[in-house]
């Protein structure tokens, strides 16, 4: 009957929607509402981290910078709804990045980058950087950078949905994927029949307006998991919305997070770490003005 309600799009025993909230924190001089990970949801297939910045006023002087750091076993994701912002990397790509473009950098077995909005327009600043952890079938392979500018955008009535990586409603993403898995911006209002893949789960970060499903509402900077098993949602989307669609195929490997690096133990981690730290040439180095960001002590070492 709820399914019937809803547009007859559900299939199978849909779960719930649950919402969570972002934790605010600060990144490179900018407030973020950090929506994974949170307790009680670590994951989203393959998503494992999503920090929204913005929106913020910034000037030339007093803007977005993240001097040079490390990561491992994972993707970034920069996708950005106003302003601009250069990317330098440790294999020596330097790449402005605007609105409706994506930087998809991996890192595998490692790689440096920096970030810096300095010298861009005043204006608003606000988009989101994710991660993708990657698979053990290529988590220790070559790190690499990717600029797409060409993602294929479908109508759906009253909204817009931007297919930043993977496939949705037929249109593939020319972006890299290490794991079957999906991201979509949806920019719009109304209601919209969407179609998922049954086998993926879900969720939808809220980034302006807000979002409906089943009857949960959830605003900016709350994330809304929807779960796996829906083949199609009807999705409320008021007036002017920005929200995203995430998907995957669930990540059955165990991960371990800490600062930026994702691996599967703690001694992976601490080794990154020493490899940073002492400039032990597995990260490279990032040709940028910014101070290098020295990796802390980890809680568990003494
Ligand atoms: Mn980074």
């Amino acid at each position: 009957m709820e399914a019937a309600h809803h547009g007859g799009s559900t299939e199978g025993p849909a779960v719930t929607p649950t919402i969570t909230d972002s934790h605010v924190t600060e990144v490179g001089g900018l407030l973020v509402h950090r929506a994974l990970p949170r307790h009680g949801r670590r994951t989203v297939g393959a998503w494992c981290f999503l920090d929204r910045f913005g929106p913020e006023d910034v000037t030339p002087q007093r803007t977005m910078t993240v001097g040079p750091h490390p990561h491992t076993g994972l993707h970034t994701v920069t996708w950005l709804l106003s302003g601009s912002v250069v990317h330098t990397d440790s294999l020596g790509n330097e790449q402005s990045i605007r609105p409706g473009q994506l930087n998809l950098m991996t890192s595998g077995q490692g790689i440096a980058h920096a970030e810096d909005g300095r010298g861009q327009p005043s204006g608003v600043v606000d988009g989101v950087q994710l991660w993708l952890a990657q698979p053990e079938g290529t988590r220790h392979g070559h790190p690499s950078f990717a600029h797409h500018e060409d993602l294929p955008a479908v109508g759906l009535s009253g909204a817009t949905a931007t297919v930043v990586i993977g496939e949705f409603a037929g249109a593939p993403s020319p972006a890299r994927v290490d794991w079957p898995l999906l991201g979509v911006d949806l920019a719009g209002g109304g209601i919209l029949d969407i179609p998922l893949e049954s086998s993926f789960e879900h969720a939808i970060a809220v980034l302006h307006g807000n979002a409906r499903l089943d009857g949960s509402l959830a605003s900016p900077n709350q994330l809304m998991y929807i779960g796996a098993g829906r083949a199609g949602m009807r999705l409320e989307l008021a007036e002017d919305s920005r929200v995203l669609l995430l998907g995957g195929q669930p990540f059955t490997e165990q991960i371990v997070m800490w600062w930026n690096f994702v691996a599967r133990s703690r001694s992976e981690i601490e080794a990154a770490r020493a490899q940073w730290n002492e400039d032990g040439g597995r990260f490279g180095s990032v040709p940028s003005t910014l101070d290098k960001i020295e990796a802390p002590r980890p809680f568990w070492l003494p």
